[in-house]
């Protein structure tokens, strides 16, 4: 039988891929929308989460659509609730309140999917493949998109917790923390904020790998025209090329694969086989990745960023 589900925050992540994905998988039923704002045609509307947990016991999951500032009370709620729980990226505003409602599923006996969308671009999987038994010589990332035509009139990415240009370039991490083979760690960054803001616009970040090589980050928000969001990793064995966000691959420069946007399909049949299987997968490397960029960065002041 369907897992009937419900999806709290109906904001534009929720609208332009939870629902299409949820209505092609056999194994969801969307059942409610929690939203202070916004409803669904033919779907029950609440504008509290405690007033569905209430009402509908028998919606066992739900997916937080929200902002991650919001996220930890909401989810806490939920599981306590006993429900599963679906986390958009990034999982929580901080490392540890992933790390405690990691601990509240676990208490619960209840799933929970701290998702990481990039890492079902179509590219990922056999970068990770190829790159499993190869020597790995150096990685770069370069995440560079224009913020007014991807996050128009959205406020909580420029306040505390929204992680600014970190917020598409987690995505990134998430791609590069699953395909390396040995884990990195920051060795230095340097954040660009807006005077008029709190959360950077701009950051460069060195990291280092367990085995010693070097990876560099390149985040910005500032580029118009053609977007940019590639990762290249150089190995004894040839050059990785994943970009589009990981949907084209290459090597050495040599197209392997180029395939249309599917990551919300992924992560919702990935959904369904930890719900059958009883487990759950939150992966915090990215976010501590996000963490420690911040806890080491100089922070370097420039212009005001007027929408
Ligand atoms: P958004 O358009 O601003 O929508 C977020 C929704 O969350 C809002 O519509 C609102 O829904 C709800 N919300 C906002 N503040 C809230 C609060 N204080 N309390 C309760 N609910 C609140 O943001 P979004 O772009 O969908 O992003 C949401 C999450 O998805 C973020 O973590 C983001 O990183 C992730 N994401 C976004 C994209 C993208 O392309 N935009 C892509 C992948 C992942 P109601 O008004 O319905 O209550």
């Amino acid at each position: 039988m369907a897992h009937k589900i419900a999806i709290l925050g109906l904001g534009k992540i929720a609208r332009d891929q939870h629902l299409p994905s949820i209505e092609k998988n056999p194994d969801f039923e969307l059942a409610a929308i929690v939203s202070r704002n916004a409803d669904l045609d033919g779907v029950e509307h609440f504008t509290a989460l405690n007033d569905m947990l209430a009402a509908r016991p028998d919606i066992g999951t739900i997916a937080l659509c929200t902002p991650p500032q919001v996220r930890f009370e909401l989810a806490v709620a939920a599981l306590k609730a006993g429900r599963h729980v679906l986390l958009e990226k990034p999982p929580g505003a901080t490392v540890a309140e992933v790390e405690a409602l990691k601990a509240l599923a676990r208490e619960q006996g209840v799933t929970l999917f701290a998702t990481w969308h990039s890492r079902y671009a179509q590219g990922v999987e056999p970068a990770r493949t190829f790159l499993a038994d190869k020597t790995v010589k150096s990685a770069e990332i370069i995440w560079r998109e224009d913020v007014r035509r991807w996050h128009p009139g959205q406020d909580w990415i420029w306040q505390p917790g929204g992680m600014g240009v970190f917020d598409p370039g987690i995505n990134a991490l998430s791609i590069l923390t699953h395909i390396l083979p040995a884990p990195v760690h920051v060795v230095g960054a340097s954040l660009e904020v807006p005077r008029n803001r709190q959360t950077p616009i701009g950051a460069k970040i060195a990291f280092k790998s367990a085995t010693g090589h070097p990876v560099s980050a390149d985040f910005d928000w500032r580029q118009e025209g053609p977007q940019t969001w590639d990762i290249t990793v150089k190995t004894d064995a040839g050059t990785v090329t994943l970009s589009s966000g990981g949907a084209v691959l290459a090597i050495d420069g040599a197209t392997q694969l180029s395939a249309d946007d599917t990551e919300y399909d992924g992560i919702y049949a990935h959904f369904a086989a930890l719900l059958a299987a009883g487990e759950s997968d939150v992966d915090i490397s990215p976010l501590q990745l996000v963490a420690d960029a911040y806890m080491l960065g100089e922070i370097r002041h420039v212009d005001d960023f007027i929408e």
